[in-house]
């Protein structure tokens, strides 16, 4: 275990996603998951949310544009190891990342790894997508995508499939997978049947994997998508596979979940704290 490496470019990874003003989820857990993971973060907003841990009361959505620009602007200077996406507010936002993508190597045939977390609501049921947005990720961004994370409700919106039991959470990995991704990463953390242990199931077509770790009784649980997505783009922006990623990322969130921690009288984080070293109990040099 070394120091890091004074003055090496780490892997860079960019976010393309909403802001979230109590700093638990969006762009704010993003950039401090990156860091935890030992990446360089970089950003592409693509919307302003006002929330607090009892919900989001409002967006406002960035032009198009915008958005585009951020990631052009990044991917050909600073440049990209892996992408991912959290909240994408609109279909005309997602039409133009869509094209940006194209354009600097994200995701499809490109050579940067893509991962989509198809955020559409907040854990309260506050809506982050708009209504006709679904079928842009189904027809747009899940085909160009290396990885897609989609929760069970997620699962439920985007592929109508309700999903109670192991055996129709196997049922969703194949309907997601046929959207057209590379791998699907069906998340267990809202089956209920799982009462000790929370079952994410990978799969690439071919091959199913589940991957277990404990299930911790909290509501704190804020972020944790998003933990995990920019989690798995860190460990694919450092050269993994797919399922080493994933593993990698199951691993993070797991202690991520543990270490989550009360904010606001509503849903607090997950926290990233847990890869701090306290430095500042250690004497001044
Ligand atoms: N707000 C923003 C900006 C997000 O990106 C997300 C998730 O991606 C959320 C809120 C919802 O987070 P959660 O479902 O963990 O409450």
């Amino acid at each position: 275990m070394g120091e890091p490496t004074v003055g090496t470019t780490p892997p860079r990874v960019m976010t393309i996603a909403g802001t979230d003003s109590g700093g638990g989820a969006g762009v704010a857990a993003d950039l401090r998951a990156l860091a935890a993971c030992g990446v360089h973060g970089c950003v592409a907003v693509t919307a302003v949310t006002v929330q607090n841990s009892l919900g989001v009361s409002g967006f406002h959505a960035l032009p198009p544009e915008t958005v585009a620009a951020q990631i052009e602007t990044v991917a050909t200077d600073i440049g990209l190891d892996a992408a991912k996406t959290g909240m994408l507010a609109s279909t005309p936002i997602i039409q133009a990342i869509v094209g940006a993508c194209d354009g600097v190597g994200i995701g499809g045939d490109g050579p940067i790894p893509f991962v989509v977390d198809p955020v559409a609501a907040s854990m309260h049921g506050d809506p982050l997508l708009a209504e006709d947005a679904l079928e842009a990720y189904r027809g747009l961004l899940f085909p160009r995508a290396t990885l897609i994370t989609p929760n069970l409700d997620e699962v439920r919106l985007l592929a109508g499939v309700d999903v109670h039991d192991r055996e129709a959470q196997y049922d969703a990995a194949k309907v997601m997978h046929g959207f057209g991704s590379k791998y699907v990463l069906v998340k267990g953390g809202h089956l209920r049947e799982d009462t000790e242990w929370c079952v994410d199931l990978l799969y690439d077509g071919h091959t199913f994997t589940e991957l277990s770790g404990p299930r911790f009784d909290t509501g704190n649980t804020h972020g944790g998508g998003d933990n995990m997505a920019s989690a798995a783009a860190s460990g694919l922006a450092r050269g993994m596979s797919v399922p080493d990623a994933v593993a990698f990322a199951k691993r993070y969130i797991v202690e991520a979940v543990r270490h989550s921690y009360p904010l606001g009288a509503g849903h607090g984080p997950v926290s990233p704290l847990w890869t701090v070293r306290p430095w500042w109990e250690e004497p001044t040099p």
